[in-house]
This record gives C-alpha cells, sequence and structure tokens, in this order.
C-alpha cells in the first residue's frame, strides 16, 4: 500500500459523489458530453487570488504565468482577478490578448524568442523579457524597421537560486536570462537606444512549500537588482521578482505558510533600498492561483486482476495528466491526491492501482492505493490538476486525443 498526496480543502460529498463548484460530477459530465474531464472551479480560483491579496502588500502586483493553464475562459476570468499575464510564446500571446488583458501588463519571458514572436510582441505593445544580448539587439533593429518603440526588461541569471524548489532554473550556467555580472553594461547600452526601459525580471525557482526559502529568494532579489540599479547608475521601474510559491502534491507535502509569507514580504517592502523605492514590483505565480483548483475526472473502462493485483483501467492517462503519471519533472514517482469520484462517502476497501489506457507502463495515475470499491462506469478523480494538466501533456501520444475542460 502507498500514500497518496492530500486531497486540497473545499472538495465535499454531495449525495455521494464528489462535488465541485457545488455540482455532482455525474452532472458536470454530462454537461461536457464526456470523460475524460478537466473541471476547474472559478470560485476555488478567485478565492485563493483574494487570500493572496489580503496576505500581499497592496503595492505588489500580481502577474499569472498563463503556461499553467491557458484554457480560454479561465484566461477570460483571469483577466479580471490579477493584474498581469506573464507569456512565453506567440501563442501564448495570442490567448493573452484576447482574454482581455491589457497589453501594457503582458511580459513575454522564453530562452528563444523568433523574429516573428519579437515583432508581435513589439507590435502589441507587451513587455519583453530580454534573455540574451543577441535578443536585445533584434529586439531594437526590429522596433527601428517598424517605427515602434519596444518596451524591454532584461531577465537575470542570478548567481543564487530558491532552495529546495522543485525545479531548478537559477543559480550557475543556465539557458535562462543573462549572467547577473553583464546586467549593467546591457541597461547602460539600452539607455541610449530608442526603446522604453522596463526593469528586471530575476525568477530563481518553482514548487517551493517553505515559506523562509520564498523570502530568502525574495531577499536576494532585492539585493541583486539594487547592486544592478548601482552599478548601472541607472533606475529600476519595474522588478519582476519571481514567485515559486509551491502546492501540496504527495504525501507529507504541507501548504505555504501565506501568513508568515506575507508578513516576510511586507518587511521586505517596508525596508527598500533607496535604488528601489520608486520601483513598482511583481509576483508571477502559475500554479498556486490555479492547480488545486482543477480536478481531472476518468472513467473507468476495465477492472482486472494481474498475478495478485488489481487494475483499474481508464479513459484517460498521461496523455491529459504527465505529472500524475511521475513523468513531468519528478525523480521518484509518488501518488498524486485521487479519489474515486462517484463513491467519494464511501470508506477505502481495497488496494488497487489506477491506470491510464496508454500501451505504455508509464501511464500511472496512482499506485497501490487503498480505495473504495470501485468498477466499470465509476468515474476516478486527480486532484491537483488546474496547472500543468491539460497544457502540459501529450496530447496527441497514442491517438487518443485532448480531454475536454470545463470552468464552473
Ligand atoms: C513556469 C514559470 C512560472 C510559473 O511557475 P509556477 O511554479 O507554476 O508558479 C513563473 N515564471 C516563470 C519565468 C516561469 O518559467
Amino acid at each position: 500500500m502507498k500514500p497518496v498526496g492530500p486531497i486540497p480543502p473545499g472538495f465535499a460529498d454531495q449525495t455521494g459523489e464528489l462535488a465541485i463548484g457545488g455540482r455532482p460530477v455525474s452532472s458536470l459530465v454530462s454537461e461536457a458530453g464526456a470523460t475524460p474531464l478537466f473541471v476547474y472551479s472559478a470560485d476555488m480560483i478567485a478565492q485563493r487570488i483574494s487570500d493572496l491579496r489580503e496576505h500581499l502588500p497592496a503595492s505588489i502586483r500580481l502577474n499569472y504565468a498563463i503556461k499553467a493553464n491557458s484554457f480560454a475562459p479561465l484566461l477570460n476570468r483571469m483577466a479580471a482577478l490579477v493584474d498581469g499575464f506573464d507569456i512565453a510564446s506567440r501563442g501564448e500571446l495570442e490567448m493573452a490578448l484576447a482574454s482581455g488583458m491589457k497589453p501594457s501588463s503582458i511580459s513575454f519571458a522564453g530562452p528563444g524568442k523568433g523574429d516573428d514572436e519579437l515583432a508581435a510582441a513589439i507590435e502589441a505593445g507587451v513587455t519583453i523579457n530580454l534573455e540574451s544580448e543577441h535578443e536585445a539587439e533584434r529586439a531594437l533593429a526590429i522596433g527601428r524597421r517598424g517605427n515602434l518603440t519596444p518596451c524591454l526588461a532584461i531577465r537575470v541569471n542570478p548567481r543564487f537560486e530558491l532552495r529546495g524548489s522543485g525545479m531548478k532554473m537559477g543559480g550557475g550556467a543556465k539557458p535562462f536570462g543573462i549572467d547577473a555580472e553583464r546586467i549593467p553594461a546591457l541597461v547602460r547600452e539600452l539607455a541610449t537606444q530608442d526603446c522604453e526601459w522596463r526593469g528586471l525580471h530575476i525568477f530563481t525557482g518553482s514548487q517551493s512549500l517553505d515559506a523562509q526559502a520564498v523570502l530568502e529568494a525574495q531577499a536576494n532579489v532585492l539585493a541583486l537588482a539594487d547592486q544592478i540599479a548601482r552599478d548601472s547608475g541607472i533606475g529600476i521601474p519595474l522588478l519582476n521578482m519571481g514567485g515559486g510559491f509551491g502546492i501540496p502534491y504527495f504525501p507529507g507535502d504541507k501548504p505555504l505558510d501565506l501568513a508568515r509569507l506575507g508578513q516576510g514580504i511586507s518587511v521586505g517592502m517596508q525596508n527598500l533600498p533607496s535604488t528601489l523605492s520608486d520601483t513598482e514590483f511583481h509576483i508571477e505565480l502559475g500554479r498556486y492561483l490555479v492547480g488545486e483548483a482543477g480536478v481531472y475526472l476518468t472513467r473507468i473502462l476495465d477492472r482486472k486482476e494481474s498475478y495478485g493485483e488489481t487494475y483499474l483501467i481508464t479513459d484517460g492517462g498521461l496523455h491529459h495528466q504527465l505529472a500524475a503519471s511521475g513523468n513531468f519533472g519528478t525523480v521518484v514517482r509518488r501518488n498524486y491526491p485521487v479519489g474515486i469520484a462517484t463513491r467519494f462517502d464511501k470508506p477505502a476497501e481495497e488496494t488497487v492501482n489506477i491506470v491510464g489506457r496508454l500501451c505504455t507502463p508509464l501511464d500511472r495515475l496512482a499506485d497501490k492505493v487503498r480505495m473504495p470499491k470501485a468498477g466499470v462506469g465509476d468515474i476516478v478523480a486527480v486532484f491537483c490538476a488546474g496547472a500543468y494538466g491539460a497544457s502540459a501533456s501529450p496530447s496527441a501520444f497514442l491517438g487518443h486525443g485532448p480531454a475536454a475542460e470545463i470552468l464552473v
């Protein structure tokens, strides 16, 4: 028997079934017309954002990194709830603009931007987070050719990283950003060019459940931004401090202490170096805003025994929920929170393996978990599916196609 991760708060049973946004799963599945299905709760997302705003200093602007979940109805809702979107491709630029988010509140990072992407971003008036000196030259040249003024920020590759971060994206040699030592020279160069100087983007890592580690990273970010401002002699209009706020996915994971984090960030904001006294601060979050508000529902197609183990074979799999299968940036596979959505009020009575329908041994949704007895037709719920599910899974693999999605 292996444990499952913690089911996020707010999911109750209603007449024996899992309810999302006050509606039982069978009603959600009939509305969507099919399984597999991602259901996202708009109320839970709104609640998460209002909790964050309550704890963070009012001066901090909140951006959503749309790669976590770019489902159009969700983006439309998010556009009214957050202060900006962070994007990483031309496709995401189009989605962000279609949501109604103001171009001046969109920023575009990503280590390999094509000329077409730079041109589209400059035309739209979104901020480009430059990832190399070469990219700076290209953006300036495209601006000159089109008689447009690019809005440019620089993404810094810092020497430090978010301690214990689930995904390492700072600290040492990296394809992301420009090494910290080279930033002041580029800032001075941009000041002589025809562009609007927007400031710095310093992202230090992801998926941290440790408030102290996030605060240390942010203190380092502020110190580095101060250093760059002093070395370049040029102010920083905007500082995107990254984020990295994590959510509990696995057995033993504890939620981030938001009160402690908010308190620490407030202290940081009250003790800013004078170089940053006119700076606007952004935090960019993906999974923390949407991850726990999404559930992946998949129906049991078959129930089989093999050498003493029971397999529940579902109509879903890693082509929709790669992360839950343990194949998206994890070293050791652990179980996400899962449940039998159509028997949500029943006690666990057997140990089963829940798998997807793909012809690969990688396609596991839950290993050796204790569940209520379930059979063909029952619906399995995989929780924490609101981020990096549909947007980060290989839905073309094996030809079953993408899952349906609804926002309720
Ligand atoms: C992926 C990413 C994010 C969002 O990360 P989460 O862990 O989902 O919060 C934010 N900023 C940058 C630069 C990213 O690459």
